[in-house]
């Protein structure tokens, strides 16, 4: 049955908990629109690097559609990854990030990219990301990639390979949501990377000691041996951020400091910030 926009409302059901998306073909045929329409937005997140009281940003996607609404990204990227459009929109990022970065006119400022697996594994991702910084009279110093965990290692030496080569321009690399596939040390023992990023499931319960608390110690002083920086998502206390401060742990990156806004908002986002991060160093 075709399915008219305005219905749509009620064609979708999403279940928060479990991401769970009615009718996939929809989505898919709206998403492949997205783009061209112009209803995808960046978002950005700032990373606080203590030491410094330095930031930089995660760029995270935001899909607001006028027939659907806003479709959350852990919902879209799934489909698009099923789908095998994931590199178009990967690809999108990128660029829309390059561009911020001229914007800001700031050879410091650093943006951190989210590369699905299956874009990484494309062959001509490596020379999109090399013009497209030379395109807009950026760094490769200023793009870090986040590389997801699941299913990296099923090309293995290849993967291994391009982000050796695109550490050797510039790019630094991060492995996302550290901790929660069942191959993370495997990842820290074959990938050539910079960062791991504590994936939130394990900031969430630090406050205690509680074994969430003691895992999350233990990572940062292993990223340390191994001459990794270490990033905790998902900060949303000041007890959390004093913990990870006295862990040791170089950023932090959460609702506490910020949650993710529109590029508009971002200096206003900063500044708010850095009164928080007055508190924390004070203490
Ligand atoms: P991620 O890369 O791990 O991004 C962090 C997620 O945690 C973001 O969710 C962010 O909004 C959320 N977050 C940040 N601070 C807090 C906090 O204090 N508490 C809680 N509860 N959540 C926090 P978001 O924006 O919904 O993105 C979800 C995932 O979608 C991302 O996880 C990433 O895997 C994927 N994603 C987003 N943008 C892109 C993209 O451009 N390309 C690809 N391939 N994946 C993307
Ligand atoms: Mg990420
Ligand atoms: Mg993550
Ligand atoms: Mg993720």
């Amino acid at each position: 049955a075709k399915q008219k926009g305005g219905q749509a409302i009620t064609v979708f059901n999403f279940n928060k908990h479990t991401n769970e998306v009615m009718n996939k073909p929809i989505l898919e045929r709206e998403l492949r629109k997205a783009i061209s329409r112009k209803e995808l937005t960046l978002y950005f997140q700032p990373i606080v690097h203590v030491e410094t009281s330095t930031v930089h940003f995660e760029a995270l996607l935001r899909w607001f559609s006028p027939k659907l609404g806003t479709i959350p990204p852990d919902v879209f990227i799934l489909v698009a990854e099923d789908r095998d459009f994931i590199q178009l929109i990967d690809e999108w990022v990128i660029e829309k990030a390059c561009e911020f970065l001229r914007s800001l006119n700031d050879p410091k400022a650093k943006v951190a990219v989210n590369l699905s697996p299956k874009t990484l594994a494309a062959p001509s991702i490596e020379s999109r990301l090399i013009e497209g910084v030379s395109e807009y009279g950026i760094s490769a110093e200023q793009i870090e990639l986040e590389i997801t965990e699941h299913s990296l290692l099923k090309n293995e030496q290849a993967i291994i390979y391009k982000l050796s080569r695109l550490k050797e321009v510039g790019f630094s690399v991060a492995i996302d949501d550290f901790g929660v596939s069942n191959a993370s040390l495997n990842y820290l023992r074959l990938l050539p990377v910079d960062k791991i990023k504590i994936d939130k499931v394990f900031i969430h319960n630090i406050e205690k000691e509680t074994k969430e608390y003691h895992i999350v110690h233990s990572i940062i002083s292993l990223a340390r041996k191994l001459g990794l920086r270490v990033t905790a998502e998902g900060v949303e206390t000041s007890k959390q951020a004093e913990m990870l401060l006295e862990s040791k742990c170089d950023e932090l990156q959460g609702y506490y400091f910020s949650k993710p806004v529109d590029e508009h908002s971002l200096p206003e986002a900063v500044k708010e910030l850095q009164s928080r991060l007055k508190v924390l160093v004070n203490q």
